[in-house]
């Protein structure tokens, strides 16, 4: 088992979604040991019950640890599925002729059935449909009646289920299907730390998202999906309204020019840092490991790109979720993300406010003075009282070359921090004076092996330390020392 509190700040973190692959005592509890931080479930597959047994699974190896595992839901939103086939597969052949018909009636090689009812009014004749990740593509020729007719333009294997993408067809469907709404109120009964949203494409889908979630009594933080091309139209006012984004290149990659998407990538994810957004790269970073033990080169590079560029998260999918290797993956990954990661740390810091394009509010202009202050008197660590976590994304969003220790005594907060670059999340008790707060923190610190005595650290908080949003206070101080200075 590695040190975990001693090299843990220098890492982009890690998620894996959960599956058959994975979901075992065993598997997840050598996951945790390695470095996994974040757990998915992915609520495209599996039912409740599934569902509860994981979440149970990820509590209990969590509490076991003591380690603020996180864990997130992931909606699958309006995904068209193709229906069932009687026997399987079939082939289409280029320049075959099929047709699209109502209803959830079987498919057959001229006759398929979606799980989108106004598929047949919606897509119109010119447009492009494509099946299984783009695998098999049809343009559609015209409509006949109850029909879409279209035309096998690539062809290839049909099976039950697979995916349909239609990257130019802006659809009416709600971004929120009725499963949505029932997997939504099961992750905020079951008290998940994140909910994502795929397959967005307007503002108005996250607004609608966060009414619900209001509406249940809940503050359950929301990442955005970014893989529909109509979400770029709106990228900025989706990221500002976002607790985090996930960049989705699977579907993006289907959606969009497969070849444009590591521009997407590097966009979305400068965009959010401009903001200080969280930002999450995802899919297919260890794909090959899902039948092998060893990655490809490129998929290596794939990782180490994500975390030279500062992401806050990487996200194993079908590698840890049906693969078999998973416990090999994120293996891999923490591998390439701690190599990756004490090479970054060790490059000059960047100045500390470069990019960081943000309204000043009292909270971030203290969160800027202290970041300000570790980088030019080299701390050991930037320690965040924060009731709400708001604070500790004010100072992590600088992406500083030491840890921040994120120190909260909001259980749910503790799990939520655990997705942050850089951050180590910290349970305490409530404190609310200075005095008691200082010995608490020096305490922890060398408990945990963070700090030592004398030891410099900066120190953000407040003179109302149980108040949201107070935060008031940089100091700099040594551990074990009764005097501190203002930043
Ligand atoms: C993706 O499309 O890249 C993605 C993360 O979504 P999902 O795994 O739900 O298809």
């Amino acid at each position: 088992m590695r040190d975990r509190a001693a090299d843990r700040h220098t890492r982009t973190k890690i998620i894996a979604t959960l599956g058959p692959a994975s979901a075992t005592r065993e598997r997840l509890a050598q996951m945790l040991d390695i470095g996994l931080d974040v757990c998915r479930l992915n609520f495209s597959h599996g039912d409740f019950a599934e569902h509860k047994r994981t979440l149970d699974l990820v509590r209990t190896l969590a509490a076991e640890r003591d380690e603020p595992v996180c864990v997130i839901g992931d909606l699958c939103g309006p995904k068209i599925r193709l229906g069932q086939f009687g026997s399987e597969p079939v082939v289409v052949k280029t320049g075959d002729a099929v047709r699209f018909v109502r209803g959830d009636g079987p498919c057959d090689a001229q006759r398929l059935t979606v799980s989108l009812a106004s598929f047949v009014e919606e897509v119109e004749p010119g447009q492009r449909i494509y099946i299984d990740d783009g695998l098999v593509r049809l343009s559609a020729r015209e409509r006949r009646g109850d029909e879409l007719v279209c035309e096998v333009v690539v062809g290839g294997e049909l099976h039950s289920h697979k995916g349909v993408n239609l990257p130019d067809t802006h659809l009416a469907a709600p971004a929120l299907t009725d499963k949505d709404r029932h997997d939504l109120a099961w992750a905020i009964a079951q008290g998940l730390d994140y909910v994502a949203l795929s397959f967005v494409r307007r503002p108005e889908d996250l607004y609608e998202l966060k009414r619900l979630i209001k509406e249940q009594g809940s503050d359950l933080p929301v990442i955005i999906k970014i893989e529909k091309t109509e979400a770029l139209d709106h990228l900025d006012e989706l990221i500002a309204h976002a607790d985090a984004v996930l960049v989705a290149r699977g579907d993006l990659g289907v959606e969009a020019d497969l070849w444009r998407v590591p521009l997407m990538q590097k966009d979305i994810v400068a965009r959010c840092q401009r903001i200080g957004v969280p930002v999450i790269v995802a899919t297919q970073m260890l794909q090959s490991m899902v039948a092998s033990p060893m990655p490809t080169r490129a998929e290596v590079s794939d990782v180490a790109n994500a975390v030279f560029d500062r992401v806050d998260a990487v996200m194993l999918s079908g590698e840890t979720a049906v693969g078999q290797f998973p416990v090999e993956s994120v293996d891999m990954m923490n591998r390439i993300v701690a190599a990756t990661g004490e090479y970054i740390v060790q490059r000059p810091a960047r100045a500390v406010s470069a990019g960081i394009a943000v309204h000043y509010s009292p909270p971030a202009a203290v969160a800027h003075a202290a970041v300000q202050a570790a980088v030019d008197l080299g701390v050991q660590l930037v320690a965040v009282w924060s009731a709400t976590g708001a604070t500790v994304r004010l100072v992590a969003r600088h992406r500083l070359p030491m840890p921040v220790v994120g120190l909260t005594y909001d259980e749910r907060v503790y799990r939520r921090m655990n997705l942050l670059f850089g951050v180590v999340p910290v349970r305490v008790e409530p404190l609310d004076n200075p005095a008691a707060m200082a010995e608490a923190l020096d305490a922890l610190l060398v408990q945990r092996g963070l700090a030592a005595e004398g030891d410099l650290v900066v120190v953000v908080t407040s003179t109302k330390p149980t108040t949201p949003g107070a935060t008031d206070t940089a100091l700099v101080r040594r551990v074990g020392s009764d005097t501190a200075s203002a930043c």
